[in-house]
């Protein structure tokens, strides 16, 4: 066990508490590709501790020089077979939405807590009738990790809804920091470039029928479902895509006839090039392995080289 996980124990039973923790929790219940190894410590905060329990972690961690991964719904993630090092902080505990009528302006605003699972709030935005949000539909994974990956289907990104986020800055003080599409590019975010922590997100939505928005976001869900997104374990797509490779990653991939392609456990969907999918008893190692495998043969034919959108975290 690591020597700072004594005065953790100290730290934590001083803090006002209440969710999880635990000490070597595999990472493959946390992950939506089901592999990963421990991480040293597991922690999801419940309800509203959250906030001043998290700032008090993370100024904890800082001073010892802890390293803390942010987990959120572990949709995007490969976490290495050898774990984390550190604390793991989960989100998934934080969750619940603000609807207000009107917070001025003549335009709603929804503040949404980061753990909130993305299609929770699409289902609780219809029961309210606000609309906008729908096009998340059926994505897995919470708001906060949506923000920080600047998540996007349908040609529509989650920078155009954001208006601010609420967030933890390096300094670990709570602030609002406004944001518009210019400060995001396809799958980038400002928080990338930072250590900051997304407590939450002020989204911009307009009345609607929750007829017609429930009837789109089942339209959305029913698609992804077609296109076999949830047949096996997986982190959706594994390469961006760019304009100036003049086709999607997947149908790149799927010209080069290598649909199928497998390494150990791991392999490229049968049925979508641009998903990688757990057939059962994947490592990790075997998803980075596959990856890199895709990436050479493109490049290799096409002169191309991809990029992964899926995120290589813990002690590689
Ligand atoms: C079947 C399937 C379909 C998918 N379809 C799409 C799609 O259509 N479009 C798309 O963009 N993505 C898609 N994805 C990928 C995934 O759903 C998104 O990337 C999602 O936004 C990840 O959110 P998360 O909460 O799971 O983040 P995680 O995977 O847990 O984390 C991603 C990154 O965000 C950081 N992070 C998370 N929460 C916070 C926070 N509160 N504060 C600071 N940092 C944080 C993490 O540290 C990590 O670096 C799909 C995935 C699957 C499995």
């Amino acid at each position: 066990m690591a020597g700072w996980l004594g005065c953790f124990k100290e730290f934590h039973d001083a803090a006002a508490f209440q969710g999880e923790f635990r000490y070597n929790e595999p990472m493959s219940g946390h992950t939506t590709f089901q592999t990963g190894g421990p991480a040293d410590l597991w922690i999801r905060p419940a309800g509203d501790c959250f906030p001043d329990y998290g700032a008090a972690l993370l100024r904890f961690a800082q001073a010892r020089g802890i390293p803390v991964f942010i987990l959120g719904g572990g949709a995007n993630l490969v976490v290495a077979d050898a774990g984390i090092r550190g604390i793991a902080l989960d989100t998934g505990g934080y969750t619940g939405a603000l609807f207000p009528q009107d917070a001025g302006g003549g335009l709603p605003r929804v503040l949404v807590k980061a753990g909130t699972p993305m299609d929770a709030l699409v289902d609780e935005a219809a029961e309210r009738g606000w609309s906008g949000l729908e096009f998340l539909a059926g994505m897995p994974g919470t708001v906060g990790g949506a923000v920080w990956m600047n998540a996007r289907c349908m040609e529509q990104s989650m920078s155009g809804v954001l208006e601010a986020a609420v967030i933890l800055d390096e300094e670990r003080r709570r602030v609002t920091v406004p944001l518009g599409p210019a400060d995001f590019s396809y799958k980038k975010s400002p928080f990338q470039d930072r250590d900051a922590l997304i407590l939450a997100a002020v989204l911009r939505a307009r009345p609607g029928s929750p007829e017609r928005i429930r009837a789109e976001a089942a339209r959305l869900r029913q698609d992804r479902e077609q296109k076999g997104h949830y047949r096996a374990p997986s982190a959706g797509s594994v390469f961006k895509n760019n304009r100036a490779f003049g086709a999607p990653a997947g149908k790149i991939i799927d010209e080069l006839g290598l649909r199928g392609l497998a390494i150990g456990g791991a392999m490229v969907a049968p049925w979508h090039g641009n998903f990688i999918i757990n057939t059962g008893n994947a490592a990790s190692a075997d998803i980075r392995a596959l990856t890199e495998a895709l990436r050479e043969r493109v490049h290799a034919a096409r002169g191309i080289r991809l990029e992964p959108e899926i995120r290589f975290v813990g002690a590689w």
